[in-house]
């Protein structure tokens, strides 16, 4: 199956089980503590909280949404190329009840789909459910549910980190039930690979059962309704049908990259740079060969340019502070990959071209805003390359005169002010050496900063910097709103 035919299938197979099928929301959250959307379940609070009504019969629905997770409480930024399975922009489908069906269906219909519509390997899919511990019950009886479908030596306990969901302290929550897949070649990965953070058995679905709401006291009290709420990482169930041949090879690499989401953005890449991907996965990013840096510096590069797109296509613009300082934070550290490949010139903005070709089908607004995107990556690009080789020379300097393991903050804070060096690529290239960067030193350095330009806004004289919320940006609460009556213009290299 292509991908495209795969998130498809999930939409019969969620409309046969009279679901409404809706579109993502968009990845500009209406929540203010929110910098991206980031799971599927974010439109659909005023629901849960019974703020709105549930405008489906029966409270069904089912979609894929547009999710980003690198900032705030969900960041996944330091993954992405060093792992398979991390990325900043994903597609995440889910399927809802709201205040219908529960536990039994929710888990019937994922081990339905995922094992006789697409054909999973049963013997190599492990299920959690929440194990207990002094503040709640466990869920025995999604224990019970997944014991009809698996022995008692898959069905593994997990902890409230893993396995209860919570929107945030307070709030609709409850146990959380999740899939994982053995991806060894012999499928012996063991339970103990289950949440281990490992390439060998990744998590693809989380079934959240909605059935308490948490009180500002920190007790738990019944919900009047109880609903699902699912999420399953699209690439990630593309990579294992089309990596393994539908299940018959589980021998060779199995990666999010190597699948049709992301070869057409290779392809593209290939044939501009007239480098290849070649695939190897470095266990440490300071241990690189030369061809093992091009292949991360592929990944981060088609990651990121889906990031863009999508952003900027929903109307979130790179900017200095707040959630469009991530962007640009992203953007950069894209451009600075582009050197890995050779590129000295604008080369970003033309693989949008790609990306609206690839998921303008799924996602319309990417052609609708084709030309708003490609136009702003350029003048991102163009605005960021005059002051980058200069930036990268100053960097070589810094680590040829640095004689300890820690570049100084007054030199980060160089590069940032200077340069326009975000702080985390800075701290990307120190870790590519094997160093690390005094984030103290940074942080008093740009304190002092944002502390002038408060004075000079203040005394109205001259405007100079956004509090960006920049290298630490926070989701929770989020800064930004507090800052934007502060103009914005230092920075724009
Ligand atoms: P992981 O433990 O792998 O980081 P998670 O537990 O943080 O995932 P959930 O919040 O449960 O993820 O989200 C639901 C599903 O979305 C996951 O089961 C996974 O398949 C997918 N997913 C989560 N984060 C990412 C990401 N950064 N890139 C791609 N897919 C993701
Ligand atoms: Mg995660
Ligand atoms: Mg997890
Ligand atoms: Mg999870």
């Amino acid at each position: 199956m292509t991908s495209n035919e795969i998130r498809q299938s999930f939409f019969d197979f969620f409309e046969s089980k009279q679901h409404t099928i809706v579109k993502s929301g968009s990845l500009l959250p209406d929540a203010p503590n929110l910098l991206f959307t980031n799971a599927g379940m974010n439109q659909f609070v005023p629901i849960f909280l019974g703020q709105a009504n549930c405008p489906y019969t029966p409270g069904r629905a089912a979609d894929t949404q547009k999710c980003i997770r690198a900032g705030g409480k969900h960041n996944d930024l330091d993954d992405v190329g060093l792992d398979t399975y991390h990325h900043t922009f994903f597609e995440m489908l889910g399927n809802w009840s709201f205040g219908d069906y529960f536990k039994k269906e929710a888990i019937d219909w994922s081990w339905e789909l995922i094992t006789q519509v697409w054909g999973f390997p049963a013997e190599r899919v492990y299920a959690t459910y929440f194990g207990g511990d002094d503040i709640s019950e466990a869920d025995l009886e999604a224990k019970e549910l997944w014991l009809r479908h698996l022995p008692a030596e898959r069905v593994v306990p997990g902890n409230r980190k893993d396995n209860f969901w919570m929107m945030g302290d307070t709030g609709p929550c409850g146990p959380c039930s999740e899939l994982h897949v053995d991806l060894t070649p012999n499928g012996d990965c063991g339970a103990g690979m289950v949440n281990a953070d490992s390439a060998d058995c990744i998590e693809i679905w989380n079934l959240v059962f909605m059935q308490f709401n948490a009180n500002v006291d920190g007790s738990f009290a019944p919900l009047p309704a109880q609903h699902v709420d699912t999420g399953m990482g699209f690439e990630r169930a593309c990579s294992i049908i089309q990596c393994t041949q539908n299940f018959t090879d589980f021998s060779g690499v199995i990666s999010n990259y190597e699948t049709d989401v992301f070869t057409p953005i290779f392809n593209a890449l290939a044939e501009m740079s007239g480098k290849q991907y070649t695939s190897t996965l470095p266990a440490d990013p300071a241990k690189q060969t030369e061809q093992e840096a091009i292949d991360v510096a592929f990944r981060v590069i088609a990651d990121h340019i889906r990031c863009l797109s999508f952003s900027i296509a929903d109307g979130i613009i790179p900017s200095n502070e707040g959630r469009g300082y991530v962007l640009r934070r992203i953007l950069r550290r894209a451009v600075r990959y582009g050197r890995t490949l050779g590129f000295t010139q604008p080369f970003f903005f033309k693989l949008a071209d790609t990306v609206v070709e690839s998921f303008g089908g799924a996602f319309p607004e990417l052609v609708k805003n084709h030309a708003r995107v490609s136009k702003t990556l350029k003048a991102e690009e163009e605005s960021f390359n005059r002051t980058l080789d200069k930036g990268m020379d100053v960097f070589d300097a810094i680590l040829g005169s640095t004689k300890s393991k820690t570049i100084d903050g007054a030199d980060v804070f160089k590069l940032y002010d200077t340069y326009g060096f975000p702080y985390d690529l800075t701290e990307l290239m120190a870790r590519e050496q094997g160093m690390r960067i005094d984030e103290d030193g940074f942080e008093r350095l740009m304190n002092a900063q944002r502390e002038k330009a408060r004075a000079d806004h203040a005394s109205k004289k001259s405007v100079v910097l956004a509090e960006d919320g920049g290298f630490d940006a926070d989701a929770t609460p989020f800064a930004g709103y507090e800052t934007t009556q502060l103009e914005t213009e230092v920075l724009d290299v």
